[in-house]
C-alpha cells in the first residue's frame, strides 16, 4: 500500500487544526499508520527541506518549522500521495481552492498549515527521515 508523510506545521498546531487535518484524511478513507508530536531539530529540518537549500527563503523556512511542535504522520491508502496533495491544496494559499485544507484555513505562503509529500519517492525519503520502522503500524 502507498504511504505519504503528512505534517501539521507549528501554525497548524497552534491554531488547533490537528483534529481537522486528521478528520479529513480519516473521512476520505485513509489509514493512519504513524503519528508523533515533536519540536523538529535544525538537522532534521535541513534534510527535510534540503531541496530548497540556497534559496533566499530557506533560513526562514527552517527557522519556522523548528519554532514549535509539529504533528508528524504517516498515512496509507490508494494513491495517498497524489490525493493527499489535492486535499492539502496549492502551496500558495492564495491559489488553493476552497475545500482544500490550505484553501479553507490559510492565507500566507510561509504559514500554510500542512506539508504533504510531493511524490512516492519523496514520501519514502521523508518517512525514513521522520520515523523509525518500529514507530509504524
Ligand atoms: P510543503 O513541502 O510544505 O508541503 P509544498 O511542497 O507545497 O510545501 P515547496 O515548494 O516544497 O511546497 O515549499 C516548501 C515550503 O516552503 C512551502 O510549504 C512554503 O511554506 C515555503 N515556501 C515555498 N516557497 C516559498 C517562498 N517563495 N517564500 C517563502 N516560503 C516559501
Amino acid at each position: 500500500q502507498e504511504r505519504s508523510f503528512i505534517m501539521v506545521k507549528p501554525e497548524g498546531v497552534q491554531r488547533a487544526l490537528v483534529g481537522e487535518v486528521i478528520k479529513r484524511f480519516e473521512q476520505r478513507g485513509f489509514k493512519l499508520v504513524g503519528l508523533k508530536v515533536l519540536v523538529p531539530s535544525k538537522d532534521i529540518a535541513n534534510v527535510h527541506y534540503g531541496e530548497h537549500e540556497g534559496k533566499p527563503f530557506f533560513p526562514k523556512l527552517v527557522g519556522h518549522i523548528t519554532s514549535g511542535a509539529v504533528v508528524a504522520m504517516v498515512w496509507e491508502g490508494k494513491d495517498i500521495v497524489k490525493t493527499g496533495r489535492a486535499m492539502i491544496g496549492a502551496t500558495n494559499p492564495l491559489a488553493s481552492a476552497p475545500g482544500t485544507i490550505r484553501g479553507d484555513f490559510a492565507i500566507d505562503l510561509g504559514r500554510n498549515i500542512v506539508h504533504g509529500s510531493d511524490s512516492v519517492d519523496s514520501a519514502q525519503r521523508e518517512i525514513a527521515l521522520w520515523f523509525s520502522p518500529d514507530e509504524l503500524a
